[in-house]
């Protein structure tokens, strides 16, 4: 069983599982129990009837009328994450774990967050499963996010400050899994993207594929055929990899992530260890991972998912940069063409699709992912344009 289970972590040369022992028993465990809970007929109807009573799932696929015009090139669709209660696709991942806690008979949530986004989304899924919720947040992001901290205390999480190391993400990561070891019997570890050692990044594509479920069926009944390429900005993945899943093995269907060009884990990193898994990573001249630095806080990583490192290596995906001053200019073009304010993260995979749209031809069809609503970001951009 652990060999398999070993397997099944791995896309290629990456994912795996680098931890000290007494943490890979805890996660061989999580492993046993995603893999039983995941196909049994009453989680899977306990999960359907939170995310569509709760999330408001589904979501549309909407036809960007103004915006295909403005482009002149292939019909553009958005795919709505941006309507999901909480205003992104975090709170799917958040309901299928926290499920699956309840289902292992866990009490007590925690999580780890940088700039705060998946700690709203655990805050508000412990909230509503009456969890007691945990939060670690380095110091300094807790300074520098506020109000963040202040929303998730309002959700009525405990919001713990790391000091150790720099106070940021990483002293955040290590706490949390200090935290899981010593207390496993009663908590669960709610990782937020599709990243870190097995089983996370198969349980959180496993959770956020209902994006692209939902988005090849609705493609389908608009326009009678699959899309042409499917377009997301990738942080550690999560959005993308669940924007992508049910395309994979679609070899007609170009799959396309797009990151900041000042945090390109895919595009410039190399095949290292982060976080207890192998992925692409950047890594700074003393072979440590580089500080990153993105506008959009929830893309600021220098790891990746294992399985996007594995397409990247392969071909099956393409990776793509922009610039911040495209992002910028993506930010305030689909609120203008279309009323819709888009988060700073998914204005990266407009902007590409705005460079990708003369490329094609005007009877092809590309997706793009709105993974999130800008209502965070509108105070950032407004004081980056005045
Ligand atoms: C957190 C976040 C992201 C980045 O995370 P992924 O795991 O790469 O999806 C992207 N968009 C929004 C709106 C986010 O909140």
């Amino acid at each position: 069983m652990d060999q398999q289970l070993q397997q099944e972590g791995y896309f290629g040369e990456f994912g795996g599982s680098f931890v000290p022992p007494e943490l890979q028993e805890v996660l061989h465990y999580l492993s046993e129990q995603f893999y039983k809970f995941k196909e049994d007929p009453e989680f899977k109807e306990e999960l359907r009837y939170y995310l569509s009573e709760y999330v408001g799932r589904e979501n549309p696929l909407t036809y960007a009328e103004r915006l295909t015009k403005a482009w002149g090139g292939p019909k553009i669709y958005l795919k709505r994450e941006d309507l999901n209660h909480t205003g992104a696709h975090k709170i799917n991942n958040a309901i299928g774990q926290i499920l699956l806690a309840k289902r292992m008979g866990a009490k007590r949530i925690i999580a780890e967050t940088g700039a705060g986004q998946h700690g709203v989304a655990t805050a508000t899924a412990c909230a509503m499963f009456n969890m007691d919720c945990v939060i670690y947040m380095g110091a300094e992001d807790t300074r520098r996010q506020a109000l963040n901290v202040f929303r998730m205390e309002l959700l009525g999480a405990t919001v713990v400050p790391v000091h150790n190391g720099q106070g940021r993400l990483k002293d955040a990561v290590d706490e949390a899994l200090g935290d899981l070891v010593r207390n496993y019997k009663n908590t669960f570890y709610l990782l937020g993207s599709a990243v870190g050692p097995h089983p996370f990044p198969t349980m959180v594509k496993h959770f956020q594929a209902i994006i692209s479920e939902e988005s090849k069926r609705q493609i389908v009944e608009k326009e009678g055929r699959l899309p042409d390429a499917v377009v997301a900005c990738t942080g550690g993945g999560s959005n993308a990899i669940g924007a992508f899943a049910h395309y994979i093995d679609e070899p007609g269907v170009r799959l396309i992530g797009v990151e900041p060009d000042q945090a390109p884990s895919l595009t410039q990193g190399v095949p290292s260890m982060i976080h207890g898994f192998k992925c692409l990573v950047l890594l700074d001249e003393e072979g440590q991972p580089k500080k990153t630095y993105s506008i959009a806080a929830g893309l600021d990583y220098p790891g990746i998912g294992p399985e996007h490192s594995h397409m990247k290596v392969t071909g099956r995906a393409e990776y793509a940069t922009v610039t911040n001053e495209e992002v910028l200019e993506a930010f305030q073009e689909l609120s203008r063409t279309e009323g819709i304010i888009p988060a700073l993260e998914s204005a990266h995979a407009i902007a590409y699709a705005k460079k990708l749209a003369p490329t094609m031809g005007q009877d092809q069809l590309i997706i793009v992912n709105l993974s999130g609503r800008g209502d965070k970001d509108v105070e950032q951009v407004y004081s980056m344009l005045k």
